[in-house]
């Protein structure tokens, strides 16, 4: 009974040591095959068992790490982690997990989050601990990430994420703050909610192109927030791409730089304007004057540029204050800017300094210099009227100097000095007026205007006088005669017409004047039907350009021929093709009305302008007049021979008379002659001559002809 009890306990135990072996076989098994890693570990916190499955992942095999501290392999500010958790357990605490970070052969640090549990006796203490892990570098790492993306996503910047197809998904806070509208305002809209309507479809096609091609667009764009209030901003919209390249999603990530540009501007202004008068200040005139000289050189027109001081403007400072007399200079600034053109530049250098810098002038000097002139003229005008400062009414004069600029000449600084030395020569010269630098250009500005002065009296003391110069047929009878202007003046003597005329023509004094030479014109026809030798003749007068341009022109004519009673059909006004170039419609329109009333119209100074067959056609001319130029050369010149027979020959065709002018000899009045010219003005027959003078060759020539009858 013993013995087979004893027998039996034998069997038992080995039966129960199989077992046991089987169980931890089948254990070890597990373990050493569980992608998990796990590891046993003593109270002490050593290895006694780690599993396969950590080897590749931290580079370490059990021979290197059984028998080690399992917490020396923690990350430094995670060592007391594993002991703390022994303690727990040995104390009770049943699974317990931790996440720390492991290090690795290498040195780097893997997360790893454990799960740990007391393996027990039958006692019920705790022998060994049980550790299962699990690497979670990449999770951390994408939390990480993640929680990354979301502070930058919640930054000061305006984020917007929207589809492939324009439709937002997701907007910051920032968005909000910036455009006004909440998430849920634009979440499902199309971007295009915050169009500004500032650029038009070439911008935006530009935009998508860019994206399209390089993945991103960087740029200042307007959009509107939700208010309605466009405002600029910096805009980088990023293309998103899946795996397959395509674009899954845009981001656009903006930036309100509506202060921005503010303070550029404020900082433009401060840098290139005169803070007190808003005018450019001296940098920005430099800039201007610059490029002013180079655009100059291209078009070939002169500039000009004038300083302006204001005399006495010490005084007002003095007696009124400085603040008084800053508003003095803002009420110069702006009657300066009403003075001239547009395009046209006012700046303020300091003090009561001015420059005013004009373009595109002529591209003649002495054309140019009457041109400033008359700006400058009006700038007297504008700043001479008494300004309201305050209370108190007070008088300013500027002095004004003047400097001419064009090709090559002068840099910007001896420019601005010459045009200051002007501006101190007109102010010893008594201030309240304008010198030119350049002497000569002084001496002819000043002859000019003295002259416009006299002019404007010579009409009323009788100083001006029609000359008429005698139109001869082939055989060199007296067909008519061309009314030519005469001055007499007091001091010069006789004035010719191309030194006063043109003047005349700027101030408007052409007007009384032309309308005078008409009254004469109308007059002596008038007296010429009652006499045999002067009943046939004609007379020409010569009509400017601003006379024609007259709505009421002719009836202005018309009139004046009735009022006298003088023959509409011996009366021929010349007209320059420049006239008809105004404005070619009212042209015809008038010259027909003109024609219609019985009057001749010649055509003056023919070939030098830009006259071309095709409306040479539809005006009704009587008669082309073959310019002094093409008169004088051609004899010598076969181009010049060539035009006057192409002249000719062109009258003939639209049935006009063509009368040569300017005839001087005997040789260019036999070739003109032969191309077909049969009418001459010229030297050769008679100079322009006196009433007196003209009626006795009138009379000559009757006589001679009365003769040969
Ligand atoms: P125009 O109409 O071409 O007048 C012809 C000019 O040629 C006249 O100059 C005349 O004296 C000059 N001339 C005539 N024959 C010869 C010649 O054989 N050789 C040379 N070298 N010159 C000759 P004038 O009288 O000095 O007039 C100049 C211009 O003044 C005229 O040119 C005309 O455009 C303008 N003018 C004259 N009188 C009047 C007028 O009453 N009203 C207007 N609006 N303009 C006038
Ligand atoms: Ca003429
Ligand atoms: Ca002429």
């Amino acid at each position: 009974m013993k013995m087979s009890l004893a027998i039996d306990d034998a069997t038992e135990r080995a039966l129960f040591e199989r077992k046991l072996q089987e169980s931890e076989s089948r254990y070890r098994l597990l373990a050493d095959n569980c992608s998990d890693m796990i590891a046993c570990i003593d109270l002490e916190g050593r290895y006694l068992y780690v599993s396969p499955a950590s080897y590749p992942l931290f580079g370490q095999t059990d021979c290197e790490l059984i028998g080690r501290r399992a917490s020396d392999f923690a990350h430094p500010e995670e060592r007391d982690l594993l002991p703390a958790v022994i303690r727990d357990i040995v104390g009770g605490s049943g699974v317990r997990t931790l996440t720390f970070r492991r290090a690795c052969k290498d040195g780097s640090y893997r997360w790893v989050e454990s799960r740990a549990q007391g393996v027990r006796d039958m006692a019920g203490r705790v022998t060994q601990i049980i550790l299962t892990a699990r690497d979670i570098s990449e999770r951390r790492k994408i939390e990480e990430e993640l929680r990354i993306a979301a502070t930058a996503f919640e930054a000061q910047q305006g984020l917007v994420i929207s589809a492939a197809d324009g439709t937002i998904l997701k907007v910051n806070k920032a968005f909000t703050e910036i455009t006004g509208y909440a998430a849920a305002d634009v979440v499902g809209q199309r971007a295009s909610v915050l169009k500004s309507g500032r650029h038009n479809d070439a911008f935006f096609r530009a935009m998508w192109d860019e994206i399209g091609k390089t993945g991103t667009w960087r740029g200042e764009i307007w959009n509107r927030r939700k208010s309605g209030d466009v405002f600029p901003e910096y805009l980088i919209i990023t293309a998103v791409r899946g795996p397959a390249g395509d674009v899954t999603h845009y981001v656009g990530a903006f930036t309100d730089i509506t202060e921005h540009k503010a303070a550029e501007r404020e900082i433009e202004r401060l840098a290139f304007y005169d803070p007190l008068t808003r005018l450019p200040n001296r940098r920005l005139l430099h800039d201007r004057l610059e490029q002013a000289l180079a655009g100059a050189a291209r078009s070939n027109r002169e500039g000009a540029l004038m300083f302006i001081d204001l005399d006495n403007f010490k005084t007002i400072n003095d007696t009124l204050g400085h603040d008084k007399g800053d508003e003095l200079l803002c009420q110069v600034a702006e009657r300066l800017q009403a003075s001239v053109r547009r395009t046209d530049t006012v700046a303020r250098l300091g003090g009561d300094e001015f420059v005013v810098m004009l373009e595109d002038l002529s591209c003649g000097r002495t054309e140019a210099a009457h041109q400033a002139r008359a700006v400058a003229d009006k700038i007297l005008a504008a700043l001479r009227k008494p300004h309201q400062i305050g209370t108190y009414e007070w008088e300013s004069t500027p002095s004004i100097g003047i400097s001419l600029f064009k090709q090559g000449r002068a840099s910007v600084e001896d420019l601005l000095r010459e045009a200051d030395l002007a501006m101190y020569t007109a102010k010893n010269e008594g201030r309240n007026g304008v010198r030119f630098f350049d002497p000569e250009m002084q001496s002819t500005v000043l002859a000019r205007t003295t002259l416009a002065t006299e002019l404007h009296d010579a009409v009323e003391r009788g100083q001006l006088e029609v000359f008429y110069q005698p139109q001869v047929d082939r055989d060199g009878a007296l067909t008519g005669a061309e009314a030519l202007l005469r001055w007499h003046h007091p001091v010069r003597g006789l004035v010719p017409p191309d030194e006063f005329i043109p003047i005349a023509e700027e101030t408007a004094l052409i007007l009384p004047i032309g309308q005078w030479v008409l009254e004469m014109a109308c007059a002596r026809l008038v007296l010429w039907a009652d006499q045999e030798a002067t009943r046939h003749l004609t007379l020409s007068v010569n009509v400017s350009a601003c006379q024609f341009r007259q709505s009421d022109f002719v009836r202005q004519v018309i009139g004046t021929v009735e009022r006298h009673g003088a023959d509409p059909g011996k009366l021929k006004l010349e007209l320059t093709e420049s006239v008809l170039l105004d404005d070619i419609n009212d042209a015809i329109a008038k010259m027909r009305d003109m024609k219609a009333h019985g009057l001749s119209i010649s055509l003056d100074d023919f070939g030098t302008g830009y006259s071309s067959l095709a409306y040479l056609r539809s005006l009704p001319l009587s008669e082309l007049k073959i310019d002094r130029s093409f008169v004088t050369d051609v004899h010598t010149d076969p181009q010049a021979a060539a035009i006057a027979k192409t002249i000719v020959f062109l009258g003939q065709s639209l049935g006009l008379s063509v009368i040569a002018e300017g005839v001087e000899t005997q040789s260019q009045r036999d070739v003109l002659h032969s191309t077909g010219c049969a009418d001459f003005q010229g030297y050769l027959f008679s100079r322009p001559l006196p009433l007196a003078d003209f009626e006795n060759y009138a009379r000559h020539c009757h006589g001679i002809s009365s003769k040969d009858g």
